[in-house]
């Protein structure tokens, strides 16, 4: 698919979602990313829920409202924190009606349902919601992977049902809708994840996400994830979740997905690690895409003292245009917060660029 209409604005694809957890992408304001050119975010839909609770951000106006981000948003269903929260903390347990868990600092246990995770969903007011998903390791064991796609399936028609009674309830017309997306989970078994993908396409979405671990040990995207593409079909948009770093983003792109999201550039880039094309002033091909594509520049590296270049030559991003690497090094030394931001801007236009470099080269056939 090219392009993805939404009551927000069209998506053109390949997309870049920057992790906006709590609405905000830490460290820089909904201006700065307009201008490393992010044309959507994705937000979560449990921590919204308890900070700084669904009515305020209803009562902005929405999530778009709250953060004033006008572009498209996407709301995840919460799942995979819950699941998080179950089994590091074993602070919850998951059934046929969801999860049941307790956060931290917390007294009361709370349940997420189907319906609950669509009802916050609307609150929220993201253009692109998610089905309540049940997420398993791939090492988990296979009775756990089947239990985990039977309730993905069925918790899947459940949230499609609550979809429709919200729309209804709220008088929704047809293209102000926010989309639906179901999520395929399955762990590694090529079965699985056709079940999965069959029962959700057959009660209908309007995208797909891949769920569960798409990386191996070493980093590497799983071949999984382009099975899971092959079961969705080239008609409906694909989300590779949480993936991931430059050169799986590319893999995965060319396994037949079109959106992605992931905390790596915003975390890297408070760690220090900035990201750098190697061939920055050439043009680069489909083959340079699937090779070393990228190199990391370290901020805290000595070698920076007295660096008065950008650091990038070539990038346009507010940083480079405006700061050296001498400048940066010594903000991150004395830590001041406007190292995280201007890192933050130059990392996430590195990715907006690697994004326009992958549609220049679809262009082209
Ligand atoms: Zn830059």
């Amino acid at each position: 698919m090219k392009s993805l209409k939404t009551r927000s604005g069209e998506l053109k694809f390949p997309v870049f979602l920057p992790d906006g957890t709590r609405g905000i992408v830490r460290s820089v304001d909904s201006a700065d990313l307009k201008e490393c050119g992010i044309e959507a975010i994705v937000v979560n839909t449990l921590h919204l829920t308890t900070k700084p609770g669904l009515s305020t951000v209803n009562g902005a106006g929405g999530i778009h409202g709250f953060m004033n981000f006008k572009r498209p948003v996407i709301s995840d269903s919460g799942g995979f924190q819950v699941y998080s929260l179950i089994t590091e903390s074993k602070a919850g347990t998951i059934h046929k009606d969801g999860f049941t868990y307790r956060l931290e600092n917390e007294k009361e246990k709370s349940t997420l349902t189907p319906e609950k995770c669509i009802q916050y969903q609307f609150k929220i007011g993201a253009d692109i919601i998610y089905c309540l998903d049940y997420c398993t390791h791939p090492s988990a064991p296979d009775e756990v992977q089947e239990e985990s796609v039977d309730l993905t399936v069925k918790w899947a028609k459940r949230c499609k049902k609550e979809y429709e009674n919200q729309l209804k309830i709220r008088k929704i017309k047809d293209e102000d809708r926010p989309l639906i997306f179901g999520v395929v989970q399955g762990g590694n078994s090529k079965e699985l994840r056709k079940k999965c993908a069959e029962g959700l396409l057959e009660i209908g979405f309007d995208g797909y996400g891949f769920g569960g671990w798409p990386i191996d040990d070493e980093g590497k995207l799983l071949d999984m994830v382009g099975y899971v593409a092959e079961l969705i079909g080239p008609g409906y948009p694909k989300h590779a979740l949480g993936i991931g770093k430059p050169e799986n983003l590319v893999r995965a792109y060319l396994a037949g997905y079109e959106i992605f999201d992931c905390v790596i550039p915003t975390r890297d880039a408070r760690h220090k690690r900035l990201y750098t094309f190697r061939d920055y002033e050439g043009i680069i091909t489909k083959d340079d895409l699937s090779g070393d594509l990228y190199k990391y520049i370290y901020m805290q590296d000595e070698i920076h003292i007295k660096d008065f270049g950008p650091i990038e030559q070539g990038c346009d991003c507010h940083t480079c245009r405006n700061h050296s690497r001498s400048y940066l090094h010594h903000l991150f030394r004395i830590n001041d917060t406007l190292a995280n931001r201007l890192a933050t801007i130059h990392n996430l236009r590195f990715y907006t660029r690697l994004i326009d470099k992958i549609r220049e080269i679809d262009e082209q056939g």
